[in-house]
């Protein structure tokens, strides 16, 4: 049987890939140091004979005993409200983490999936955004420290793989949501949905007119497993190229939330992107993977969870 070590397990996306990897018929080990994961997330798995937790922060030593197949490295405080919180803790678990899994990798002879971002592309001067692009970063400003935490990963996961022969795959992941999402992490979408069932004003940050592109974390998911099985170790961009803006994306959850919330606008946060979508062209090539999930279909979907969430919060 085949052992994956999933770091970030508790969270969003590393909660949906623990179960994918279960559906799979892997052995399953769950990292997490629940710094912004939430156990409720993997609840449902711990009763399964195939998955096992292990309560640690990747930024010490990790130590996993017996033999390991596959590391996806999907731990990281992840959305901009948190790395704001937590700079210090999103440099670590970015360049120290990494390189404990990637010794673990080495010594294991396992394959490691890094999860990198759409973020190594900063504020970009090129668009759609190819993996072939370097990227519009500031390392000083406050998306620095995800920012430069992710490219030094990129940069040190191909260190191992050209220096150590490694195996290794580099995911940069566009915005995605989905079931499980953090309700008060600060992300545009459960912002957005929580406002309008509350019914109170929706917070468009500047003049709304900044683009993004909203992958479904199913279609997400699909993306990876697929990279992870190619034979492919260069950065691939897995996103849903359907681009809107932030006003537009306003209009769309009033409309499936029946809600009438005015729109309030905010100041821009410093650095913000004022546009993002991928070119998801490698990754058709190589292993002809794009989404199947349309925008409609996806915020119904995610609308059910957050609805439910609320209930159970108020
Ligand atoms: N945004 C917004 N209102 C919010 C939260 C975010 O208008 O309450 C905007 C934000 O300024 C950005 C976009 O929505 O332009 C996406 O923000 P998010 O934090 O979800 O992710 P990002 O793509 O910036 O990492």
């Amino acid at each position: 049987m085949k052992r994956v070590l999933i770091t970030g397990a508790a969270g969003f996306l590393g909660s949906h890939l623990c179960d994918r990897f279960i559906a799979d018929g892997f052995d399953v080990i769950g990292m997490d140091n629940l710094l912004t994961g939430n156990l409720q997330n993997i609840e449902h798995l711990f009763q399964h004979e195939r998955f096992t937790f292990y309560h640690h922060d990747v930024s010490k030593f990790v130590f996993v005993p017996g033999n390991l197949d596959y590391i996806l490295h999907f731990a990281s405080p992840a959305s901009p409200i948190d790395y704001l919180q937590m700079p210090i803790q999103t440099l670590k678990v970015g360049s120290l983490g990494t390189h404990n899994l990637l010794g673990l990798a080495l010594a294991k002879n396992a394959r490691i999936l890094v999860a990198s971002t759409s973020e190594v592309y900063g504020d970009p001067l090129v668009h759609p955004q190819k993996e072939e692009y370097w990227g519009n970063v500031n390392p000083v400003g406050p998306r620095g420290v995800y920012d430069e935490a992710k490219r030094f990963q990129e940069s040190i996961t191909m260190a191992y793989h050209t220096y150590h022969k490694l195996e290794t795959r580099i995911v940069r992941i566009f915005n995605t949501y989905g079931p499980r999402m953090r309700l008060n992490d600060g992300r545009v979408l459960p912002a957005f949905i929580s406002q309008a069932i509350r019914k109170e004003p929706l917070s468009v940050f500047g003049d709304g007119t900044q683009t993004r592109s909203f992958c479904y974390v199913d279609d997400l998911v699909e993306g990876i497993v697929r990279l992870l099985h190619s034979d492919y170790s260069g950065p691939v961009n897995i996103g849903n190229p359907e681009e809107i803006t932030i006003n537009q994306f306003a209009e769309e959850i009033l409309k499936i939330t029946h809600s009438d919330s005015p729109i309030k606008f905010h100041p821009l946060p410093v650095d913000d992107p004022k546009q993002r979508k991928p070119d998801i062209s490698l990754a058709q090539s190589l292993f002809h993977w794009e989404p199947k999930v349309n925008r409609e279909e996806g915020l119904r979907r995610t609308l059910q969870y957050f609805s439910q969430q609320i209930q159970d919060h108020s």
